[in-house]
């Protein structure tokens, strides 16, 4: 596990700014969600501390340590999109595995790791299945173990729900929020649905254009939202 700090980052693409200057700091084990309107800069900002995207100015820090020079690999993060990504000609345990097949751990420990993660996903009867022989749920489940056996530092994630149906996105938010319980990793969780932040997070940033709006708690910002902005998006009468 570790912290992470965002120090005055900054992104443009050519001449257009679309991240303003964004400090943050996220304690070690502290689940924060990400929430804002389509285009307010959600994904720029997982993806720079991801280290996907380059940073234009400004600072990122995994565990005190400055990260702006380093891979994504380097900066032991993991990240689930909203696609799932997965690899259709492999089983489920070598989808979950392949990443650290390619990073050299020994197969014994690889084995290991994935029947672990499908323990807590509830995949271990699925481990030999297809990815096109899953529900969207299970594949979302399989994303998500692909990221648990790296044993990160950090978890980001992009609407890792948004392509599920209601039910399934209320019972996987469940799970993802056991999982946090039982895991601790720190994690930043991006969604544009304020249930989901206001049920999993123990704090929410709120992004509007590339600016940070509001940081706090669900019932801060329930009680008292610091502009309309913010109580429009959490829900609350202002
Ligand atoms: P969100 O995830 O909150 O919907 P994004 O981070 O995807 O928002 O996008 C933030 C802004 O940056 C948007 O205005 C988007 O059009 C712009 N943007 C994102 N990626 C690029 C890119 N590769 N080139 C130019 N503009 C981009
Ligand atoms: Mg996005």
């Amino acid at each position: 596990m570790a912290s992470v700090e965002l120090n005055e980052i900054r992104k443009a693409y050519g001449a257009l700014e679309v991240i303003h200057g964004v400090s943050l700091s996220v304690e070690d084990g502290e689940f924060i969600a990400l929430v804002g309107p389509s285009g307010c800069g959600k994904s720029t900002l997982l993806r720079m501390i991801a280290g996907l995207e380059e940073i234009s100015d400004g600072e990122v820090l995994i565990g005190g340590t400055v990260v702006n020079a380093l891979t994504p690999r380097e900066r032991n993060i993991a990240m689930v999109f909203q696609s799932y990504a997965l690899y259709p000609h492999m089983t489920v345990a070598q989808n979950m595995g392949f990443n650290l097949m390619l990073s050299g751990v020994a197969k014994p420990e690889i084995e290991r790791r994935v029947n672990e993660a499908a323990r807590m996903l509830a995949l271990g009867d699925l481990l030999d299945r297809k990815p096109s022989q899953l529900s969207g749920g299970q594949r979302q489940r399989v994303a998500m173990g692909r990221a648990i056996v790296r044993d990160p530092a950090v978890f980001l994630f992009d609407e890792p729900l948004s392509n599920l149906d209601a039910k399934l996105r209320v019972q996987m938010r469940t799970e993802i929020k056991t999982l946090h319980q039982k895991v601790g990793t720190t994690s930043v969780y991006v969604t544009h649905d304020q249930i989901e932040a206001m049920t999993l997070a123990d704090r929410i940033v709120v992004l509007n254009g590339g600016r940070i709006e509001q940081v706090g708690t669900p019932l801060e910002l329930y009680r008292a939202p610091a502009n309309l902005f913010v109580a429009g998006f959490i829900g609350s009468p202002a």
